[in-house]
């Protein structure tokens, strides 16, 4: 029987009861070793995604912001560079932009897949280059809600310009285009282990995937105090940014769940929302040969209106929905006194005013999908 009434956005404590015994055990042998740094998991951790990502190396590390900033790190992007990143994504995309002393260009995004909006982002190429302040650098893509940015179009534009592509799959973990699986897509990608990202653990983590085995030895430098041969002999100024052996030691246990069966799962989900809603509400685009990791699943309403109203129907129906998300990155207050506003980013304003995200995990029963799908065609009827 399904139980409407702890509907949870995302049910950790379900795939936690389904994966208990092998957790438990995984967490007292690491407990039992006291190699709580640097222990065998993370070894064995790295080995296993960089092979199912298909890529030379993975470098774990503290966290998926932290990929970031060391992936950057890694390039030298610093002062004076232009990174190229979309409006619409969670903060963190930017941050670790201006954490390198770098300079975001904020790009819109593509109103039907959410990622960033290729014409646009040659538009502020261009227009960086024709300013002259700064050199551009970076073209940051964000794998927004589990689906891969357009990386043959982006790996183009990059060439054209010749700059470098980071791929930030901290929600796309799992989806792929093709044959080929996200996190290859960057010459350097990075992943989170945040615990409600499609491969999460049960606190902070992250990971940098790439095929360069300089950068991969650089990367695995700048997450540990910019180490040489050893901790104690120390190159480059770093970061203490290590992916805890607990973290690992879970990690493994849930990646197996993740690729054996988790996976398939949301994809049942996504096309049970999509069946029962895309004739009344705009559902989500899934370009040819492409695949989501369904981090959220989330619908586009007419107007903020109507978005805020279903919001409120569906908590008096006690089932969860969130707003992914509320403000573009250049209306953050952080950003309030940048140089170089966005000469306009209208489709991601747009989307801050009407998006909102479903319920969506492996664990969610068909039952709920379509109990939750019902509320939502009665609430859009009466709106
Ligand atoms: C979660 C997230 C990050 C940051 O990951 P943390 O592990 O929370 O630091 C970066 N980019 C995007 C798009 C994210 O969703």
């Amino acid at each position: 029987m399904v139980n409407i009434w702890n509907m949870q956005f995302r049910d950790l404590k379900r795939q936690y009861l389904a994966l208990q015994a092998d957790i438990d055990s995984a967490i007292k042998e690491v407990i039992s070793s006291t190699v709580f740094i640097m222990g065998n998991p993370v070894v064995e951790l790295e080995e296993t995604l960089a092979q199912y990502v298909g890529v030379r190396h993975c470098v774990a590390c503290a966290n998926g912001t932290d990929a970031l900033v060391i992936a950057l790190k890694v390039w030298g992007v610093g002062e004076g560079d232009a990174v190229f990143v979309p409006d619409f994504t969670f903060f963190a995309s930017a941050e670790a932009v201006s954490a390198v002393g770098a300079t975001p260009v904020f790009v819109d995004v593509d109103g039907k897949t959410f990622n960033i909006n290729t014409l646009d982002l040659e538009t502020k190429i261009a227009e960086t280059f024709a300013i002259g302040r700064l050199r551009p650098k970076v073209i940051l893509a964000v794998d927004l809600f589990g689906l891969p940015a357009n990386y043959h179009a982006l790996q183009q534009i990059a060439n054209k310009y010749q700059l470098k592509v980071l791929e930030d799959a901290a929600q796309g973990f799992g989806g792929g285009i093709d044959t080929r699986k996200a996190c290859s897509f960057g010459d350097i990608a990075t992943t989170s282990f945040f615990p409600a990202k499609p491969l999460g653990c049960y606190g902070d983590g992250g990971a940098l995937f790439t095929n360069s085995d300089e950068w991969a030895t650089l990367a695995r430098s700048y997450r540990m105090h910019g180490k040489g041969d050893n901790k104690y002999d120390n190159v480059r100024i770093g970061m203490n940014s290590r992916l805890d052996t607990l973290q690992a030691a879970i990690l493994k246990v849930k990646f197996k769940a993740f690729a054996n069966y988790e996976l398939d799962a949301v994809q049942q989900i996504a096309k049970r929302y999509t069946d029962n809603l895309h004739t009344m509400v705009q559902t989500p685009f899934v370009p040819q040969g492409f695949t989501s990791s369904w981090a959220q699943y989330t619908i586009v309403l007419d107007d903020e209106n109507h978005r805020n109203n279903l919001q409120n129907s569906l908590k008096t129906s006690a089932i969860p929905s969130m707003i992914y998300y509320p403000k573009p990155i250049h209306e953050q207050a952080a950003y309030g006194t940048m140089v170089d506003k966005p000469t306009g980013c209208p489709i991601a304003e747009r989307l801050c005013r009407t998006v909102l995200s479903l319920p969506m995990h492996p664990y969610l029963e068909i039952d709920e999908v379509d109990m939750i799908s019902a509320e939502v065609a009665k609430a859009i009827s009466s709106l």
